[in-house]
């Protein structure tokens, strides 16, 4: 009997099989608190995450999702950190930078952030995953953003950043370094915000902020598990 009420609360707190549509997923984050503002819950009703899971995973459902070739597309919650750890640098005209971009999710919300006047660049290292992620992009609310080519998804070693549009005002890397490439630093505005997991096994996702006057803040927002930043060649082995 306890057992079952425990187990049915923790049913309810994981959603598990109940969300059915986008929408429903943004209000379960908005309850949880993972999404704060409306700036970050209008991107992700207006980004249909189904639009950018592998067929047949279940889109609505908060964890990350196989995606191939050793990846995974981050559970939504972490999608909403994210976002909210951004959001300040992610205004309209401002630069994106996406390390890591996977299935494109993230680099659509931050198109439609920075809007036609900025710019939202993603660095993927496996080719089958860029091209996968742009197919997603033409179906989704930012296809005009790519069209227009405003947002852009490029083959690449994210490590060395993207310096053809450098410096931004936020760099995400959605893969777990060993410690912060320092071409990334370098990309990064005065004023500018850089989140990225940092660890091997145990990892923190730290906010790198440079301040005006160029020197470096850093602190840890939380601890979380992501695939590593590292070689295509390390990435695929056993795959
Ligand atoms: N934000 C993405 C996360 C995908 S998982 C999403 O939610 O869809 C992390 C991604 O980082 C993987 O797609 C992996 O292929 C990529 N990656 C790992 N090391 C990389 C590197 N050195 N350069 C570019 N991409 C890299």
């Amino acid at each position: 009997m306890g057992n079952e009420l425990v187990r049915s609360s923790f049913m309810e707190c994981n959603f598990e099989g109940s969300i059915d549509t986008n929408e429903g997923l943004v209000e379960q984050l908005k309850q949880y608190g993972a999404i704060q503002s409306n700036k970050v819950a209008e991107v992700m009703k207006t980004i249909n995450r189904a639009l950018f899971v592998p067929e047949g995973s279940p889109a609505y459902v908060d964890s990350p999702m196989p995606i191939g070739y050793n990846a995974t597309i981050s559970a939504p919650h972490m999608h909403a950190t994210c976002l909210e750890l951004l959001k300040e640098h992610l205004q309209p005209g401002m630069r994106a930078l996406d390390i890591g971009s996977g299935t494109g999710y993230l680099t659509a919300c931050f198109a439609l952030m920075v809007g036609p006047h900025g710019h939202a660049v993603g660095v993927e290292h496996i080719p089958e995953l860029v091209a996968s992620s742009i197919s997603s992009i033409k179906k989704s609310a930012a296809a005009s953003l790519l069209e227009d080519g405003v947002l852009s998804v490029h083959v690449g070693d994210g490590r060395l950043g993207w310096p053809e549009l450098a410096p931004y005002d936020a760099i995400h890397v959605g893969a777990a370094a060993p410690e912060i490439p320092p071409a990334l630093l370098e990309q990064l505005k005065p004023g500018g915000r850089m989140v990225i997991p940092v660890g091997s096994y145990f990892q923190d996702l730290k906010v790198v902020d440079k301040n005006p006057d160029g020197s470096i803040s850093v602190h840890s927002a939380t601890s979380v598990r992501y695939v590593p930043l590292t070689s295509r060649g390390t990435q695929l082995q056993g795959y």
